[in-house]
């Protein structure tokens, strides 16, 4: 078997195991053996692409290829390793930059060094993949530093309304095509350089033309482009197994922003076009007064419950409070109550961010349901507790039309008798708009950390349980 043929084995292999990969992926319980999966698969593509390489490169080319893999294992091992699960967004964001930089580089090198052997028509195809490669590329990877900085709340995550933006996004379309064709007829490195920055600024514009309430969708749809990304500079470099991989990357990812679109009720066209959640249309208005409860008295009205629905979100990541939120509902289950977890497709600052945590917590999966199969059982429910969620059970989504975030389905636990709202403040939500729930009859809000709030109602049930001492009660 000669190199060429082994490495093309291996490459199938390899695109397999990506496919079980995102199989694996797609469910909690196959999930870590999915994990496995990729990693076997991007290391049997690692060693066949070196092999490949090491009949036509120096030593001291492989030598550099080694190092530049040792400091890439090593900086992404330190990353994972430190990565709180709150910054996970930023950290995806920040990985999708650096694939689109890569094949915007890539596309660079293709014109820099073009194969003496391609002539006539072959040779115009490769210079649409340069330049098609570079204008994608470039457009993720400002798009994704863009969303790392939003994500990350070093820039305002409120949306960029420049006067005539669609006029702007159109006109730089237009402008890659009518480029293209130039390029492709008389290639030259003017146009490549004009591309280059018509794609990062257009990236830029982009998801900088995006309202924080939309932000799930240009996660994954970056992760989509980063895919199509790496597709381009497969093409390029001729490898079959990056084009299989960035397509399996980009389509998974184009997936993926449908569901979320679906999920938030918003049309594809109308989030990548940017414009929902400007400050003019968040009319919040007077909201009246909030009633507040404390730990104790929300462990009594737990104990007097027959079913509890809790409802997590973004606060729940950030305090940490997976661990006592899954004691809590073991006790109550304990006592015959019937908990349940409701998830919003996109409560955290990631999708599956709740399940993660839920299931690092080892709450079991079936009392955890997905927001369409509870939302009808909260008016039988007696106590809903919103931890830490903020937007996704905002009733403003339902009655508001002028909200920025209307027409986003969500949580109905207003339906439910009693609601407790953990936070630390009445601040608002990711998406920058007060919650009427807050307000409602029906609702107490229990400030302070997530954490320590559910914690001492753990304590506050022990405590209803535990035997009033004989002196103490004879004394009374
Ligand atoms: P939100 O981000 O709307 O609100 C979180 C709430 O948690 C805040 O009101 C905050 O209030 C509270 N909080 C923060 N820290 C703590 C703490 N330590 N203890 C108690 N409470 C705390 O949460 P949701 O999950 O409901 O909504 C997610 C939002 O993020 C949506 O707008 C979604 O569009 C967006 N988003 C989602 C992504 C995804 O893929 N899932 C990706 C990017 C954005 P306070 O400060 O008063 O404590």
């Amino acid at each position: 078997m000669t190199t060429v043929t082994a490495a093309e084995a291996a490459y199938v292999v390899a695109a397999l195991l990506f496919i079980l990969s995102l199989a694996g992926l797609s469910r909690h319980r196959t999930s870590r053996s999915g994990v496995v999966w990729g990693i076997t698969g991007m290391a049997i593509a690692l060693a066949a692409t070196v092999g490949l390489a090491s009949r036509s490169i120096t030593a001291t080319g492989l030598v550099l290829i080694a190092v530049a893999t040792a400091l890439g294992a090593g900086i992404g091992l330190w990353r994972a390793r430190v990565v709180e699960m709150t910054g996970m967004p930023e950290l995806i964001a920040i990985m999708h930059s650096l694939v689109g930089l890569a094949a915007a580089f890539v596309g660079w090198n293709g014109y820099l060094d073009v194969d003496p052997e391609l002539t006539g028509s072959l040779l115009g195809i490769h210079h649409a993949e340069v330049f098609i490669g570079v204008f994608i590329g470039a457009v993720t990877f400002t798009g994704s530093v863009v969303a790392y900085l939003k994500l990350s709340a070093r820039i305002d995550s409120r949306p960029l309304v420049l006067p005539g933006k669609h006029v702007l996004n159109v006109s730089a379309l237009v402008a890659f095509v009518v480029l293209t064709v130039a390029f492709v007829a008389r290639p030259g490195m003017g146009l490549l350089i004009a591309v280059t920055v018509i794609a990062l600024a257009l990236g830029a514009h982009l998801v900088a033309s995006i309202g924080g309430g939309d932000m799930p969708v240009v996660v994954s749809m970056l992760n989509s482009y980063s895919g199509w990304a790496a597709a381009a500079s497969g093409f390029l470099l001729a490898n079959n197994l990056l084009i299989v991989t960035g397509a399996l990357v980009g389509s998974s990812g184009a997936y993926l922003s449908y569901i979320m679109c679906r999920a938030m009720n918003r049309s594809f066209l109308s989030v990548i076009a940017g414009g929902f959640g400007t400050p003019a249309a968040a009319d919040d208005g007077e909201q009246g007064e909030h009633r507040e409860i404390n730990a104790e008295e929300t462990a009594e009205l737990l104990r007097d419950a027959s079913s509890v629905i809790i409802a997590p979100g973004y606060g729940m990541a950030v305090a940490q409070a997976q661990y006592p939120v899954a004691e809590l509902a073991r006790k109550l289950r304990e006592r015959g109550v019937e908990v349940r977890f409701g998830i919003h497709p996109v409560a955290g600052r990631l999708p599956g961010h709740m399940n993660v945590l839920l299931a690092e917590a080892s709450v079991p999966y079936d009392i955890v349901l997905e927001m369409d199969e509870i939302n009808d059982d909260f008016p039988a429910t007696s106590v809903v507790l919103v931890i830490g969620a903020n937007d996704t059970v905002n009733p403003a989504a339902i009655d508001n039309p002028a909200s920025p975030i209307a027409g986003m389905p969500v949580l109905h636990v207003w339906e439910a008798a009693h609601v407790v709202v953990f936070k630390r403040s009445m601040a608002v939500g990711y998406a920058g708009v007060q919650n009427p729930l807050f307000f409602r009859e029906n609702t107490q809000m229990l400030f302070g950390d997530a954490k320590q709030r559910v914690e001492d109602i753990v304590r506050g049930l022990d405590a209803l349980d535990a035997p009033v001492p004989e002196m103490a009660a004879t004394s009374r």
